[in-house]
């Protein structure tokens, strides 16, 4: 189904590279990610050089101007990389951070920040949730106060992935607290200013990613780092959140998909009263329900993929295919885990990991009852 899609040479030969990366490159160093907590910074110049920072991104800032059907090679490739804070880390600087500075920013900006971005140089991080406001991001309050030529930044974040890897954040703060929807503006900020801090949260899961809180005391930085308009911060987030969006439902697909193998290979060898797990008739029912609701997810996502690599609006079916994706992985996951017994609830076992990363598919980057309420408005409730 949809093979379609992804048949030409290219995408075959694309996908060779990102699958030998991952079984050389992260794979086998998947756990020391998550002893580390955080991605090796030097991996990311390594898919600089491979030409994987900056897939849909006009050649002029060194990106390969491609369309969305490679991402999702790259983003089905990665994530059979058996971490996935590895992929969310990933994720945040190709299609969380940059998207905006590559469609707004100025020039010099670009220069500065993505080119870096993209070579693998400097490494972004997205700041958007705070203590205080999440899904309702209307309701931030870090401030930037404009004086002369600098913005002054007070405030703090939570949740952010990269937070202690990442050189550069895409901020998005308030700029004119009186000014509704107009009043917020997307800030490039360097971590080494002066005033910048953060540390470090401990999650239940996605270990191989460094997930912080950020603080900003008196952070100056030029009001050139403006990432387009001052004031269309809020419309330029709300752009942005689609690409973190479909990513993820890329990855969510094939990671269920591979987890789906997984246990089906475990099934076929576990024996359990003098018979394979496998050739009971309630168990193979599990394995074709498990695999209708990911091939649904999937069809569903590339249906979202072929409306943007037309460069239409998927809003709508992005927001559905989100919602979808999340329950069903929560659904294989804890299924995955019934059928690997005791072992499912190891540390080491995938499916126990799965378990708890998958949890996040319907948190973060708007949970299931955002994109339900903003389903509902564009049906017209
Ligand atoms: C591991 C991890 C990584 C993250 N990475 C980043 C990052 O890099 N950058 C960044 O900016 N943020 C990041 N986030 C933040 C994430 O996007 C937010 O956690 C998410 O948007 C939810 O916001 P919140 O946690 O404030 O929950 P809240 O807004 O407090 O919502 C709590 C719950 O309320 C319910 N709810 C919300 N709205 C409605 C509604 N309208 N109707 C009914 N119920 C509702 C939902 O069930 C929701 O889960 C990350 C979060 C995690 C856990």
């Amino acid at each position: 189904m949809s093979a379609d899609l992804f048949d030409t040479p290219e995408h075959a030969l694309f996908r060779q590279t990102v699958r030998k990366f991952v079984e050389e490159e992260l794979r086998p160093r998947a756990r020391e990610f998550d002893e580390m907590g955080r991605i090796d910074k030097r991996l990311y110049k390594r898919m600089g050089e491979l030409g994987m920072l900056g897939l849909r991104y006009d050649p002029r800032w060194g990106g390969a101007g491609l369309d969305w059907t490679f991402t999702a090679v790259m983003f089905e490739e990665i994530a059979r990389c058996d971490n996935a804070g590895v992929s969310m880390g990933i994720t945040v600087q190709t299609d969380m951070a940059t998207p905006s500075l590559h469609q707004y920013g100025s020039d010099e900006l670009r220069a500065r920040y993505l080119v870096p971005a993209i070579n693998g140089e400097m490494v972004a991080a997205i700041a958007v949730t705070e203590p205080d406001a999440g899904s309702d991001v209307s309701a931030i309050k870090t401030r930037a106060v404009r004086d002369g030529d600098t913005w002054v930044i007070n405030g703090s974040k939570i949740y952010i992935t990269n937070a202690a890897t990442a050189d550069w954040l895409c901020l998005l703060a308030v700029t004119d607290p009186e000014a509704g929807y107009g009043g917020f503006s997307q800030i490039v900020v360097p971590t080494d200013s002066p005033g910048f801090s953060y540390q470090l949260l401990d999650k239940i899961g996605n270990w191989g990613a460094d997930t912080g809180l950020l603080f900003f005391e008196d952070v100056r930085v030029p009001v050139a780092n403006t990432i387009g308009d001052v004031g269309r911060g809020f419309q330029q987030q709300m752009i942005q959140f689609q690409d973190e969006r479909l990513i993820a439902c890329i990855s969510t697909c094939a990671g269920s998909q591979a987890l789906w193998e997984e246990t089906r290979r475990y099934c076929e060898q576990r024996i359990v009263f003098k018979k394979p797990l496998s050739k009971m008739q309630v168990t193979q029912f599990k394995f074709v329900e498990m695999l209708t609701e990911i091939t649904a997810a999937r069809e569903l996502t590339y249906a979202c993929i072929r409306k943007r690599v037309k460069n239409e609006d998927a809003t709508k079916e992005i927001s559905m295919a989100k919602l979808f994706c999340g329950r069903m992985a929560r659904y294989v996951a804890d299924e995955c885990i019934q059928l690997h017994g005791g072992f499912g609830y190891m540390k080491e076992s995938k499916a126990g990991r799965a378990f708890v990363d998958t949890r996040l598919i319907s948190i973060g980057g708007g949970a299931d009852e955002v994109m339900i309420q903003y389903l509902a408005k564009m049906l017209g409730f």
